[in-house]
């Protein structure tokens, strides 16, 4: 077990890529706080916790919130005395071009992804420096890197998250806290099902993802418990990108059309894996 006693705060653990997290360190070990908005799903959580035998606690906070913030660094030390690990994977996004994004919907993108992980830095970190010691895992996105059409916002806070993942590593060194980031490319969860389960997407994604397929929850997990685990202690201020190789490579549809004919010139099937839940 990687993570034996650990004590991780989770954020957005009520589903998709945060609760999948949750109970990957459950598995190896962890004690995991999961945070999110409603209680409901982190209870249902906890409870997928406690089938493996691992404890945790459920604990309602708005992160884009500094004192919901506080709160949660509170509730996990009266509870197990500690915090090890931090995962920030609480966000949200919504798609509408940038001349028609109102400040309401910017305000809560730009609250929650950004200031949210700048909160949970602060107040998760003087904690950690205090017992020079701590993992810190901030769950990006390609968009923070790549330009996409209708996510100007969500974009903008990624980028905000790469940036702000670096220079909390430049500072948090001295205290032996390593800060790190996980940029997804698309992954099948609540925030992606539409966009997912679109046929035309399907074609789109076996065709432009070099791996084949969207991604899944399970594909980002083992990142981040590489990086919550001392098989990274060396490591600090970089992004892992989880994405089929798409954010790396430019292809044309005529290209993709050249290299499968060419795998059935040579005999091969084209695809190794095509399946994809979403396909
Ligand atoms: P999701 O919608 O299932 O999970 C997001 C979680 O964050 C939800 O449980 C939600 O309740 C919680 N949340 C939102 N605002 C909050 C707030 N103010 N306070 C507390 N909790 C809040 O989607 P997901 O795909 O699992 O997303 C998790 C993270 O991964 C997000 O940061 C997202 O930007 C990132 N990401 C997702 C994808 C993808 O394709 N799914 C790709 C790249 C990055």
């Amino acid at each position: 077990m990687r993570l034996k006693d650990k004590v991780a705060i989770v954020t957005g653990a009520g589903s998709g890529i945060g609760r999948a997290i949750a109970l990957a360190y459950a598995a190896e070990g962890a004690k995991v706080v999961a945070v999110g908005r409603r209680l409901g799903p982190l209870e249902e959580t906890v409870a997928k916790l406690a089938e493996i035998g691992a404890g945790g606690l459920a604990f309602s906070a708005d992160v884009s919130v500094s004192a919901d913030v506080r709160r949660i660094v509170e509730a996990t030390l009266d509870r197990f005395g500690t915090v090890d690990i931090l995962v920030n994977c609480a966000g949200v996004q919504k798609f509408c071009p940038l001349l028609e994004v109102d400040d309401p919907t910017l305000d809560e993108i730009v609250d929650t992804n950004l200031k949210g992980v700048f909160f949970a830095l602060r107040e998760v970190g003087r904690e950690m420096a205090r017992r020079r010691k701590g993992k810190i895992i901030n769950i990006s996105s390609i968009g923070g890197a790549v330009g996409r059409p209708l996510r100007s916002a969500y974009c903008a806070s990624k980028g905000g998250v790469d940036a702000l993942t670096r220079a909390a590593a430049a500072e948090f060194g001295q205290y032996n806290i390593n800060v790190n980031a996980i940029a997804p490319g698309i992954v099948e969860t609540t925030m992606t099902r539409e966009l997912a389960q679109d046929p035309e997407n399907a074609e789109e994604f076996r065709m432009r993802i070099p791996l084949g397929r969207s991604g899944r929850t399970e594909d980002v997990v083992g990142a981040a418990i590489f990086l919550a685990s001392a098989e990274s202690d060396y490591i600090t201020g970089i992004i892992i990108t989880i994405d089929g190789g798409t954010s790396n490579v430019v292809t044309r549809a005529s290209e993709i059309r050249a290299l499968r004919e060419s795998a059935e010139r040579l005999g091969m099937e084209p695809r190794m894996n095509p399946e994809s839940s979403s396909a």
